[in-house]
């Protein structure tokens, strides 16, 4: 037995599933959990020493490739000063400023620990700042585990959500309203529906929750209309796209200025980070200043923020970081699509950034309806051929594929290679 199946079978004994998270159980592709030991760069290494081209990155917070030297060194500095105050460090000034001066729809910003705090805290700030109960989500987005997201549409576009999840209350999903992606009508049908209810319609700028879905021309600008005249907040969940898709994120890319904002995975350069901000007018409500209520024994904790801040630091003093990235990516996921092409497969591969995804469909996926037309038969088919070629891609047709600055070209080429191998192979 390997050490892999080893380290699973005791796993199992005492950890639900064996794995803290559920995408780590490879279920969707038919394999069972890789046991990472070491990461460096590109490149990650498993229990029984087999070496991968990572093209997950931690689902996001390595954009500079594994234990960045620099940053590693901020970790090891700041945890010989101390693991953990529970009191205001200077760190934490320079992190909120940092972000502040970035992203600029943020005029103030609380630290969490993770997105799915940032979220459930941006939410509880809009709904204190409007004095309304209900907000809009998306289909196919993803914005965490609270009990107030984890819903699926109900029957009718009317109608409210129902929990996604065993031990939601169904009453804590009735003030959550789904749209469909990229489809203004099913928003502009909900505000018709509840004109004076709505605190906030909450989005992925970029989808990459249901695989990658990019918005179409005019989706964010009209949700900035419908929220600007119905008086509604608009909270841009950035935890994927946040420094991923720019130094001001998925906002400065496609130029919509949104009330709030949440972060996580990068902002924490691989620590469990999360944040949440936005207008000055709604962030002056959260406690003590105001009556939003919200709180976190190690938010802000100094080693995080070290971490936090030397990655976007480096990624700050870097002026061409993004546009080299982009460059590199775009031609990958481009000879990614071209090799599907000359192969004859009408699959499509959607990329915005050095955000990517495959999806087994001939349909152009544009929400989640579309995406779910995907065949997650062929995935797994496509995933196992790939982890059995040193290629770690998401374990699941719905994940995206993250690239970084530490993908070399011939680390590529190694994926693409093993792309066209697969392709022969199903021929
Ligand atoms: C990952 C993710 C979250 C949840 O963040 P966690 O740190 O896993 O709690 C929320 N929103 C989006 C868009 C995400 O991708």
């Amino acid at each position: 037995m390997g050490r892999s199946e080893d380290l699973f079978a005791r796993a199992r004994r005492v950890i639900p599933g064996g794995v803290n998270s559920p995408v780590r159980a490879f279920r969707a592709v038919g394999m069972t959990p890789r046991f990472i030991e070491t990461a460096r760069g590109s490149h990650m290494t498993d229990a029984d020493g087999r070496a991968y081209v990572d093209f997950v990155g931690s689902w996001g917070p390595m954009v500079l490739g594994h234990a960045h030297p620099a940053v590693y060194e901020a970790v090891c500095r700041a945890a010989a000063e101390g693991l953990s105050f529970g009191a205001a460090t200077e760190r934490e000034v320079e992190m909120a400023e940092l972000v502040c001066s970035l992203v600029p729809s943020v005029e103030m910003v609380r630290m969490v620990s993770s997105g799915t705090e940032a979220v459930m805290s941006a939410l509880r700030a809009a709904r204190g700042f409007t004095r309304r109960d209900k907000i809009v989500k998306f289909d196919g987005c993803y914005h965490g585990h609270s009990d107030g997201l984890l819903v699926q549409a109900g029957s009718g576009v009317m109608t409210a959500g129902v929990p996604d999840s065993a031990g939601v209350p169904a009453g804590w999903t009735r003030d959550t309203l789904c749209a469909r992606y990229n489809d203004l009508e099913s928003v502009r049908a909900l505000f018709a529906a509840y004109p004076e209810a709505i605190a906030a319609v909450i989005v992925e700028p970029v989808a990459a929750n249901m695989g990658v879905v990019p918005p179409e021309p005019g989706f964010l600008e009209g949700l900035r209309a419908l929220c600007d005249e119905y008086g509604s907040l608009l909270i841009f969940d950035e935890v994927i796209t946040g420094f991923r898709l720019g130094l001001s994120g998925a906002q400065g890319y496609c130029g919509i200025r949104p009330d709030l904002t949440t972060f996580g995975k990068i902002i924490g350069g691989g620590m469990p980070v999360g944040a949440y901000g936005g207008r000055r007018d709604v962030m002056e409500l959260v406690a003590p200043l105001g009556p939003v209520y919200q709180a976190g024994t190690l938010s802000g904790n100094p080693v995080a923020m070290a971490a936090g801040l030397c990655q976007l630091g480096l990624l700050r003093d870097d002026p061409d970081f993004y546009g080299r990235l982009e460059a590199v990516s775009g031609a990958f996921f481009t000879e990614l699509e071209r090799r599907l092409r000359a192969a004859g497969k009408p699959w499509r591969v959607n990329h915005v950034g050095s955000l990517g995804s495959v999806f087994f469909t001939g349909e152009q996926v544009r929400d989640y309806a579309s995406a779910r037309t995907a065949d997650t038969a062929v995935y797994g088919s496509y995933a196992r051929w790939m982890f059995a070629h040193g290629i770690y891609v998401a374990p699941s047709q719905f994940e995206a594929m993250f690239l970084s600055s530490a993908h070399t070209p011939a680390d590529l080429e190694q994926a693409l290679d093993a792309l066209s191998a697969w392709l022969r192979e199903i021929a």
